[in-house]
């Protein structure tokens, strides 16, 4: 297509009140046409008017956000210390504490900077696909690839991808809250609306970002990337997500408080140095600023938050997409989850296994989509349909309601479109019918699309002979309230209910999904189709029966789900007996109870609490009854998980603890309303989630029982010092920053890397109310302090006591304190069973390489002579390693053995 710009600009550089133009007007301004554009015109449109996406919201500059890192409680303590040794004379300390300052905020930058692209990466693979028409031809396109002038197609579920001016509209109702604030969904139609108009007021539009909450439409796009409404406004865009999780938001605010204490503690200290040892002011305010310098646990953000991006990383490598970041907590927390049936238990491979007709029961061959096998009748193949005009009939009208498309792929058969049309589709192939040949001869007028709220299909079609047929397919009990008559042609006869609820019953107790199927002659010249149309006098043709078996690896994963003490509710739009057969083979429910939608109905909310404690499968249910299960569940006090696909799911996903949605089939409404989404759609994936849940809680918990001992065994070193009236301190300030800046952190950080322990899917879930510091972490951490302050005062004393210069005394103090969190670390691995095995100590290569490299910074440590300068280090004897590592090693055994203790204690308790 030639271009030739009407007003000398693009479409959209001019802002045009498209939505006061006739939509074949805003076609032609857009030189575009029913059909779409071509592909090489949308490729030379993309070039000129750029990609379909919007700018990130403008981030704080580099050199800002590297500078907050400076804006902290321990960063000013460091530069008044440093302002001080300089007054003091002191330059070697205040040049150490100044690159210390350096060292640290730029670590933090980079780290910070790191896991924040990483989590754009993760959030990046949620990129929106649009139904555009491209050629004449429908296609799914990248959101970012479309331009001005293309054809979009949305349907209920949908994020409109750019902003369009609608060229067809069916029922169409847009969620534009994201815009106007209006919570109510508007409706929307194709008349123009009046030249002047807000934007709640443009309803021949629909824009960019909003949510397609009921119905169909097409449109002209009119506006891309920032051109759109949304583009404009950009204080929306700005929503970007701290890198926080309730759990360390908790320990950033536990860390201030902390950290003011810390330094009421250490003014104590000093005062005690110089008014009651009476020590020079200036060298006790050194130990002062060590003692607080020592205590804070500067590191603990840092490790946290890498903690937390390693843990959304390894659930986006098991196809689990964390939307927000407070759901990793959660998680861990899980005790219930909720899950659909049809493609996330079950495989979504629909096979059609049976044909009833009022009459008769063909079995059909063959598993998966290849169109291969035959129909039987009695054992005996059916040669042609054209034999059994009542079975052609249903195949036929099965393959009319049809959207789905079959491909071939080398050798291998693909559904392009919902499984269950594909089964039919496949059924009715491997009849021998032919599915383009029969759309040409009854072409579809109009359709009302499968949703879950009325669970059928219809569609309105040429009768062949001048007239139109309206043909319907859906849930059994569904079509059976429609139906008056069964039957086709000459045996049409009045509706048998009785006879097809026994047939039911018996497929379904077969684990067979099914599909009934109806039709109507209709007036001749109608040529739309609403429910009131269809809701009433059709005739049954027959009811098929579908296979989807359960997938082995959710078999697999409910089982560890329910060993970690997380019950599994299966929650369908399927039959009972369908969804009680499956959920024994997949061992959900005790085979026997189910509830249905119309039971949830007759009860009452604390019947239904009670209710939802007993069973675990709750069949034909709507996505209304889901928010109520949801509540009912979670005022048992449970935490849930819930998993939703539809628009109407939306409600529910939003109230559960975790709202999970469906990357592959989800609607990008219960996308935007879920806080994770499955990039496989599969049950498993839920379960490695919380798996994975479970591990960064633990980590979490492992690293503040890494870091707060570490600081608190040097503070108390510092503290005993003074208050024992030592004034010359067993480990200088500048010593200390060593110990914490670049020991603790290098150690610390390894923690953030620890595969998921062994039992983790073995024990209960946490409680979502316990405290994070519990009595045994106090017990811990108190012990474990006490047990380094020892160790390091003592090597320091034996030092002096050998006869060792103050720097020798020094060096094995701070050697013995580091070697003591090298082994300490060791012991944090797991916090409640014993490391003494293979997997113990080799199990995490990142906790070997940080020892490794802090042996190495060790040794540079006390050897090189730059770092005796700087340090006020001295090189140490064999002698002296042996009894330091002796005496480090004594915090492994210790740590083993009230591990050892506080199991058996913890058993007795139990037995
Ligand atoms: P889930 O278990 O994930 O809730 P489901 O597939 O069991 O999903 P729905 O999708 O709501 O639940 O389907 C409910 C019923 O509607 C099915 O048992 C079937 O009879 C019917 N049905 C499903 N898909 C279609 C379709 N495309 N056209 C017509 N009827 C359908």
């Amino acid at each position: 297509m030639k271009t030739t710009r009407m007003d000398g600009a693009s479409p959209t550089a001019t802002r045009r009140a498209w939505h006061a133009l006739e939509s074949a007007e805003a076609l032609e301004r857009l030189e575009s046409s029913e059909n779409g554009l071509a592909s090489d015109e949308a490729a030379r449109r993309l070039e000129e008017h750029g990609a379909n996406r919007l700018a990130p919201p403008a981030g704080k500059s580099p050199l800002l956000r590297f500078l907050s890192h400076f804006h902290n409680m321990l960063i000013y303590l460091l530069l008044v210390a440093a302002v001080v040794t300089a007054l003091l004379g002191h330059w070697v300390d205040t040049g150490v504490i100044m690159g210390v300052v350096f060292i640290n905020s730029f670590i933090g930058f980079m780290q910070e900077g790191k896991a924040e692209r990483a989590l754009d990466a993760i959030r990046n693979l949620l990129s929106l696909k649009a139904m555009l028409l491209r050629d004449g031809r429908k296609a799914p396109v990248p959101a970012e690839e479309i331009v001005p002038g293309d054809i979009v197609l949305l349907q209920s579920g949908d994020k409109v991808p750019a902003d369009l001016r609608l060229i067809k509209a069916k029922n169409l109702r847009i969620d534009e809250s994201i815009l106007t604030g209006e919570s109510v969904a508007a409706s929307k139609h194709t008349d123009c609306a009046p030249e002047p108009a807000a934007l709640g007021d443009q309803r021949s539009m629909a824009f960019s970002g909003t949510l397609v909450t009921y119905g169909q439409a097409t449109g002209v796009v009119t506006a891309t990337g920032e051109h759109t409404e949304i583009g404009r406004i950009s204080a929306m865009l700005s929503d970007v997500e701290p890198l926080a999780t309730p759990l360390i938001q908790k320990m950033s605010a536990f860390g201030r408080v902390l950290a003011v204490v810390i330094i009421g503690v250490a003014a104590v200290t000093f005062s005690i140095g110089v008014f009651v040892h009476s020590f020079p002011a200036g060298s006790t305010f050194l130990a002062a600023v060590s003692l607080a310098v020592a205590a804070i646990p500067e590191g603990l953000p840092a490790i946290m938050t890498i903690t937390l991006s390693i843990g959304v990383q390894r659930m986006a490598g098991r196809h689990a997409i964390i939307r927000h970041l407070p759901a990793v907590d959660t998680l861990g927390a899980v005790t219930t989850i909720c899950s659909d049936k049809t493609g996330t238990l079950t495989r979504n491979e629909m096979t059609a296994r049976s044909v009833h007709l009022p009459d008769q029961r063909f079995a059909a061959e063959g598993v998966g989509y290849a169109p291969r096998g035959q129909l039987h009748l009695d054992g005996e193949a059916v040669g042609s349909p054209a034999e059994h005009p009542a079975l052609l009939a249903l195949l036929e009208t099965g393959l009319l309601c049809n959207d789905a498309s079959l491909r071939e792929d080398q050798g291998q058969w693909h559904i392009d479109g919902d499984p269950t049309e594909g089964a039919l589709l496949v059924l009715a192939q491997k009849a021998g019918l032919d599915p383009e040949a029969l759309s040409e001869a009854h072409p579809r007028l109009d359709s009302i699309p499968f949703e879950s709220e009325h669970r059928y299909m219809a569609t309105l079609n040429g009768d062949g002979a001048g007239g139109t047929r309206i043909c319907v397919k859906g849930a059994p009990e569904r079509i059976l309230d429609m139906c008056t008559a069964q039957g086709w042609g000459e045996d049409e006869c009045a509706l048998d209910r009785a006879y097809w609820e026994q047939v039911l019953d018996g497929e379904a107790q077969l684990g067979q999904r099914l599909l009934a199927v109806a039709y109507r002659t209709s007036e001749p010249d109608r040529s739309t189709l609403d429910m009131a149309v269809v809701e009433g006098g059709l005739t049954l043709l027959g009811v098929v029966g579908i296979i989807d078996p359960p997938r082995d690896e959710a078999i697999r994963a409910i089982a560890e789900c329910q060993s970690a003490g997380i019950r599994v509710k299966m929650i369908t739009g399927d039959h009972a007996a369908t969804a009680r057969a499956i959920g024994q083979e997949l061992s959900i429910g005790d085979g026997k109870h189910a509830l249905t939608g119309r039971d949830l109905d007759k009860m009452g909310d604390d019947e239904l609490r009670k209710a939802v404690e007993e069973t675990d499968i709750f069949a034909r249910v709507d996505p209304e009854h889901k928010l109520r299960l949801v509540r009912a569940v979670q005022a048992n006090g449970h935490v849930v998980a819930m998993t939703g696909d539809g628009v109407n799911d939306a409600p529910a996903l939003k109230s559960a603890d975790v709202g999970v949605a469906m990357g592959r089939r989800g609607t990008e409404v219960s996308k935007e309303a879920s806080d994770m989404v499955l990039t496989d759609d599969n049950f498993a994936s839920i379960a490695h989630a919380v798996e994975e849940g479970r591990t960064v809680y633990d980590n979490l918990r492992k690293a503040i029982l890494f870091v707060l001992p570490a600081s608190g065994g040097e503070a108390l070193t510092i503290i005993a010092a003074v208050l024992l009236g030592w004034e010359e301190m067993p480990i200088t300030p500048v010593q200390i920053l060593w110990v914490n800046m670049v020991c603790s952190i290098t150690l610390g950080i390894a923690l953030a890397f620890e595969p998921p322990e062994k039992d983790v899917m073995r024990r209960p879930p946490r409680h979502p109310k316990a405290n994070l510091l519990s009595s045994h972490f106090l017990w811990r951490i108190s012990f474990v302090s006490a047990l380094l302050c020892a160790g390091t005062f003592g090597v320091f004393l034996w030092a002096l006591d050998k006869g060792a210069d103050i720097e020798v005394a020094r060096t094995a103090a701070v050697n013995t304190l580091v070697f003591f969190e090298v082994f300490y670390l060791f012991g944090v691995r797991h916090i409640h069973s014993s490391v003494l095995n293979f997997e113990g100590i080799f199990g995490n290569r990142v906790v070997l390489a940080a020892a490794l490299t802090i042996v190495v910074a060790q040794l540079l440590y006390t050897y090189v002579p730059l770092s005796h300068t700087l340090f006020g280090t001295a090189s140490l004897n064999p002698a002296f390693w042996a009894v330091i590592l002796a005496v480090a090693a004594v915090v492994f055994v210790v740590v083993e053995m009230e591990k050892v203790i506080l199991a058996r204690i913890r058993f007795a308790k139990i037995s």
